[in-house]
């Protein structure tokens, strides 16, 4: 019998178009021959609603849509066996699921909140469990949880608005005048930018607190090279890491900025794979594979570094990094000889068997 994978995607965070154009890219891989597929979208207003109208599969170009006049549902925890029940608003009825691929990014949807509603819904899902999400979402938690396991970070301070820190100290405590300051939970490269001096300092810290209440000031690798690698976990638990990309952001935007990534179809080159020997390779792939487990993380993450020389750093973890045709994560697999479809089988078998391990 077919497995009824249900689809969420879109969600609150300031990724809700990429997260329709990756859901997009995840309906194609999906095997028609072995999965139905229920399409939820997760409205900027917080509803959940039906989107199978408008979204059949051959139809999809670029993005899926959500309707506004979508069927809104309920997740409603305690469903028997392995389905999940929307109770459908004022429509009577439930959707039965087997599984759920959250293909969210950013809070509210990589961070783990939806991975607590789905455990409470006792349902699959793919990907990382409340915690793994948590803690690589958060950068503050994730780069103190690396460095505790001896994995090399990049010096960093962290701020938060009740416990602010002037230039001064954060200079003194990255070992640079220049420094990098970002929010501690958010993506796409929303609230960061780049400080020389006390003057920029103060209104890179504004800028960052305006998206969270916690931020890192990080000491700057000026001209790093961005290399990046997919993990991929299996049924039976095994971790495996793809090759390497690199990430080339053009001069004209500085760093990988959310610009680069996506409003400028020409901010940067994919380059894949990345040009690097075969030993730092494979040290780098186990790298991404330590850094995957000390996070918690399961099913999939894309681990992405910063190189500079003979110094490497990890720099963050993506628990559901983009999945559109042209991101790095599916790409790498496809170097790797792992097709978007195979990755796919691959996600949903970790998901359904991890939770069989569970009841
Ligand atoms: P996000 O989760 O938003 O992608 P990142 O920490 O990856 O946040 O930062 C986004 C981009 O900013 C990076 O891809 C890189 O181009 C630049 N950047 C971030 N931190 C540093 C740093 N410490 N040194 C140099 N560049 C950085
Ligand atoms: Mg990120
Ligand atoms: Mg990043």
């Amino acid at each position: 019998p077919k497995i009824t994978v249900g689809l969420l995607f879109g969600g609150r965070s300031a990724e809700h178009e990429v997260s329709r154009a990756s859901a997009a890219n995840v309906l194609r891989a999906l095997d028609p021959t072995k999965y139905n597929v229920v399409l939820i979208g997760l409205a900027k207003d917080g509803r959940w609603l039906l989107c199978d109208a408008g979204n059949q599969a051959g139809t999809v170009a670029t993005a899926l849509t959500i309707p506004e006049d979508g069927a809104p549902l309920a997740l409603v925890p305690g469903g028997k066996g392995r389905s999940l029940r929307f109770a459908e608003g004022e429509q009577k009825g439930a959707v039965h699921v087997d599984v759920m691929f959250p293909v969210l990014h950013g809070p509210n949807g990589e961070d783990g909140t939806i991975q607590g509603a789905l455990e409470l819904a006792d349902v699959a899902y793919v990907g990382s469990s409340v915690l793994g999400s948590a803690a690589a979402m958060d950068k503050d938690v994730a780069k103190r949880l690396a460095r505790d396991a001896g994995l090399p970070v990049v010096p960093f301070a962290t701020l938060t608005s009740q416990a602010p820190l002037d230039y001064a100290t954060v200079v003194r405590a990255v070992g640079s005048t220049d420094v990098f300051v970002k929010p501690a939970n958010l993506g796409s490269s929303v609230g960061i930018s780049r400080a020389r001096s006390a003057e920029e300092f103060a209104q890179s810290c504004a800028l960052a607190f305006r998206f969270d209440s916690k931020i890192l000031a990080e000491r700057c690798i000026d001209r790093a090279r961005e290399i990046e690698c997919s993990v991929l976990e299996d049924e039976k638990g095994c971790v495996r890491a793809s090759s390497l990309g690199e990430i080339v952001p053009a001069d004209s935007h500085g760093f990988y900025s959310y610009k680069a990534k996506y409003t400028d179809a020409a901010g940067a080159r994919l380059i894949i794979p990345a040009d690097i020997p075969p030993e730092r390779t494979e040290r780098l792939q186990a790298l991404a594979i330590k850094t995957f487990q000390v996070l918690g993380c399961g099913g999939l993450a894309r681990v992405d570094f910063f190189l500079k020389g003979e110094e490497v750093v990890v720099n963050e973890v993506n628990t559901l990094p983009g999945f559109t045709s042209i991101s790095m994560y599916p790409k790498l697999w496809e170097a790797s000889g792992v097709s978007q479809s195979e990755l796919m089988d691959i996600l949903i078998a970790h998901a359904l068997a991890r939770h069989a391990r569970q009841q």
